[in-house]
């Protein structure tokens, strides 16, 4: 079992953390929202005052913070962690960032002897309490054997995508084909309806036929097709409109870093940034649907 600091304690960071809990790790956790400590505090955490408190003795580091000026603020500068955390620790950081940010923080550790990888996840807040989440790793080998036994107390599987950085690099390729798929599965739904269609009937046919996807079977945007699906109560919960607006805003500036063309993520990436206009940036993002029909 290990001693681990864990900083950033809100919707994907607090379950993970009780996960690492229930299978048995020593966690010390810092987070900028006291409610969130004392959340995981009743789980068994020990708080601190500071993310510079929580590194102090752990032999690895955890973190799940919004986006890369956290993480860069967190472990870079003058108040960084790197040169508070202790020597031969593992550093995991599992948030979604841009990789050029990871790949510069991984440096850095490296420059002071640390092991890092980043370690973006998929699967989502339910995922996440149900420990099944899927980790996409960046960094070296050695130190992802050294993760393993941690991940997978948070989650069921691991892919090893390449060194530092890669793993964000995966994470984003994934979002930009799942933001496409979603805003078109939209529009094709909403198209049948407005033709006289059922969009469940529709649904059902596109689910095994050449349209199928995880927008038609799993995260259906209609409104009652699917029951468990966020569309059925409102397009609350699931996954926020404008956390897909961030990947893809994510995935544009790494297709701009690499000079590849990106027409549909950049177009997706416009659709969800006229739905977060429309008010609906902490709905589901399937809630795009809305852009193309009032019915939904
Ligand atoms: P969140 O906003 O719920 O939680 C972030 C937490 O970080 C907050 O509690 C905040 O107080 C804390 N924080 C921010 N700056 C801090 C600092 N300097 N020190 C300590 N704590 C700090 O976000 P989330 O939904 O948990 O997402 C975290 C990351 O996981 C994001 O990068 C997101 O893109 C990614 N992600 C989210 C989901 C999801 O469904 N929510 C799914 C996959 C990946």
């Amino acid at each position: 079992m290990s001693r681990i600091a864990f900083i950033g304690l809100g919707n994907m960071g607090a379950p993970m953390a009780a996960n690492l809990l229930q299978h048995g790790h020593t966690l010390q956790v810092f987070d900028l929202s006291t409610d969130a400590i004392a959340t995981a505090v009743a789980a068994g955490a020990t708080a601190t005052g500071s993310a510079a408190a929580a590194v102090v003795g752990a032999e690895i580091v955890i973190s799940m913070l919004p986006a890369s000026r956290h993480v860069e603020q967190l472990y870079l500068g003058e108040e960084g962690l790197l040169p508070r955390i202790a020597d031969g620790a593992l550093v995991i950081d599992c948030s979604t960032i841009a990789p050029d940010s990871a790949r510069r923080v991984a440096a850095a550790a490296d420059a002071r002897g640390l092991a890092m990888i980043d370690a973006p996840v998929s699967g989502g807040t339910a995922g996440a309490a149900a420990g099944t989440l899927t980790f996409i790793v960046g960094g070296a080998d050695d130190a992802l054997e050294r993760a393993r036994p941690v991940l997978a107390a948070m989650g069921r599987n691991i892919f090893h995508m390449g060194q530092a950085g890669a793993g964000q690099v995966a994470k984003l390729c994934n979002n930009m084909a799942l933001g496409v798929i979603m805003a078109a599965t939209a529009e094709a739904i909403a198209l049948g309806v407005a033709q006289g269609l059922d969009a469940g009937a529709l649904s059902r046919m596109m689910a095994v036929s050449t349209g199928r996807s995880w927008a038609t079977e799993v995260c259906n945007p209609w409104p009652g097709v699917l029951e468990n699906a966020p569309a059925a109560r409102g397009y609350q919960g699931g996954f926020g409109n404008d956390l897909m607006l961030k990947d893809l805003g994510l995935a544009a500036e790494a297709a701009v870093a690499a000079g590849t063309p990106v027409p549909l993520g950049e177009l997706a990436r416009n659709l969800y940034a006229m739905n977060s206009q429309l008010g609906n940036g902490g709905l589901d993002f399937s809630s795009v649907v809305k852009l193309v029909s009032k019915h939904a």
